[in-house]
């Protein structure tokens, strides 16, 4: 019997998600019929919709609804929760790490296939800074945004029962670096979530709280264009935020962070969130890169010069067919990698079909981002909204696209009730350590004089 043309995807996120949804659609009898074999690999059994981390980490909407789990969607596709480690395209085999293959002792497994769909996306871009690797935090996966919401709380617990100013100064310090959506957001989010929840502490007022965002160009937002960040600075500014442009973090050793600026804040919360970079498997292929470790992709999604491999998204170089610039190429952003999904995955259809391929052109629709409860800033097909409206467009836009209805439903759920009930303000950073108790106990059984 014939063998299932396979079609191997790397990554379950925006692209590799929509792509083998899309897949699942077009290629419904080939799957059924077996044909045709899907294979998603993600060292996580969800895709995160991370325009909500934001959310998560102010407590507006649970953690498990910013995950899509991938079996439930992609019935027809064979998941794998693993890691891929290498590619040779060559020998069309990726080497594969699993929790099986750790248990094992085996190490990895290499899976062969036809077509090769690339998007592992992109990974927080960290500069050498002391004291970074140590103390810092980013803000791209689930685990960080809820890890960074207990870490908060955590500090005004600290903070209200502390005997020692400079232990208290230090956990009511929060920096932040990087003044695109992500950082903007997380601190507009999180700053307003703290605020709210010192009204139950009777020792911490919210003006003793400090939050420092630091950005080292002129401007914060760029996505939603220039007035629109200047106000976003202006707003942030009215709630005390200290936002520092044209400043660079110099070195967060010993839990200081030291700003280009000569000013020194002892802070005990530093959060990374100053751009991305491909993600660092891309090196391990013999896939051609370009000069920022992105897949050289034609505007077709091919990865450039060779056969049977395709990529999107915040891993590829895709060319902007809507710009002027002849060398433009697509900023790597959900609007994209979304949108890009798609055409890729028609295009490895029509590809395995003998049929033509279909370019990707889409102008770029401009941005919304949130500032916090009731507040936030949208430039969108040319119109520029700010506070309520803008911040209502930014949940009515992404209520509209976070993936399937289920999650749609709970979402909205979750936003009606918390309007209705006060916000949850605990920290359960017990959470990241679930033995700890059992082993105490265990312990002490053990050491019956140990108490
Ligand atoms: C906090 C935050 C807010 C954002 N807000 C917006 C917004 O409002 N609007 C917007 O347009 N964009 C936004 N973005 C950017 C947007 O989320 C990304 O551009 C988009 O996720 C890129 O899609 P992708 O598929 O390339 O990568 P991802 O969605 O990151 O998917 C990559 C997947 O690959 C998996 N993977 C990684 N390594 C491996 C490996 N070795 N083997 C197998 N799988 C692997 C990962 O687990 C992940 O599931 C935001 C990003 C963040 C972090």
């Amino acid at each position: 019997m014939k063998e299932p043309a396979r079609i191997l995807v790397i990554g379950g996120g925006y692209v590799g998600m929509y792509a083998a949804l899309r897949l699942q659609r077009k290629l419904k009898r080939e799957l059924r019929h077996g044909g045709v074999q899907v294979i998603v690999v993600d060292p996580e059994p969800y895709m995160t919709y991370q325009p909500f981390l934001p959310e998560a980490a102010a407590g507006s909407i649970s953690p498990r609804h910013v995950v899509v789990p991938l079996r439930r969607v992609l019935p027809d596709c064979t998941v794998v929760i693993g890691e891929a480690t290498a590619i040779h395209h060559g020998k069309r085999t990726a080497t594969v790490r699993t929790l099986a293959t750790e248990e094992e002792g085996t190490g990895t497994v290499d899976i062969h296939y036809d077509e090769l769909v690339l998007a592992p996306g992109s990974v927080s871009r960290a500069l050498p800074v002391p004291g970074l690797a140590e103390f810092g935090i980013g803000f791209k996966t689930v685990e960080e945004a809820i890890g960074l919401r207990n870490h908060v709380l955590e500090q005004l617990d600290i903070a209200s029962s502390t005997r020692d100013p400079d232990v208290r100064d230090a956990a009511l310090t929060f920096v932040f670096v990087g003044g695109g959506y992500a950082g903007v957001e997380a601190l507009g989010e999180l700053e307003d979530m703290a605020r709210y929840a010192v009204r139950y502490y009777h020792n911490i007022a919210p003006e003793d709280l400090k939050w420092i965002l630091v950005e080292a160009t002129d401007r914060i937002l760029p996505e939603v264009g220039e007035e629109m960040g200047k106000y976003a600075v202006r707003e942030l500014r009215g709630r005390n935020v200290d936002v520092r442009l044209e400043t660079r973090l110099d070195s967060c050793a010993d839990r200081v962070a030291a700003l280009s600026d000569g000013s020194r804040f002892p802070t005990r919360t530093l959060v990374w969130t100053a751009g991305v970079k491909p993600h660092p498997i891309l090196a391990a292929t013999d896939l051609p890169l370009n000069e920022r470790g992105r897949l050289k992709c034609t505007a077709a999604l091919q990865v450039e010069g060779v056969e049977h491999a395709w990529s999107a998204g915040d891993a590829a170089s895709v060319p902007d067919l809507t710009a002027d610039r002849p060398d433009a190429v697509c900023a790597p952003n959900a609007q994209h990698a979304v949108r890009q999904a798609k055409v890729l995955a028609a295009n490895v259809a029509a590809a395995i079909a003998g049929q033509p391929l279909t370019d990707y052109a889409h102008k770029y629709a401009g941005s919304v981002a949130s500032l916090g409860l009731h507040r936030g800033v949208a430039h969108v097909y040319g119109r520029k909204l700010k506070g309520y409206p803008a911040w209502f467009m930014h949940r009515v836009y992404h209520l509209s696209r976070v993936p399937t209805f289920n999650r749609k439903a709970r979402v909205l759920s979750e936003w009606i009730l918390s309007g209705l009930f006060k916000r949850e303000i605990v920290s359960l950073g017990s959470l990241e350590n679930p033995r700890a108790e059992f082993k105490l106990a265990a312990d002490t059984g053990r050491h019956p004089g140990a108490s």
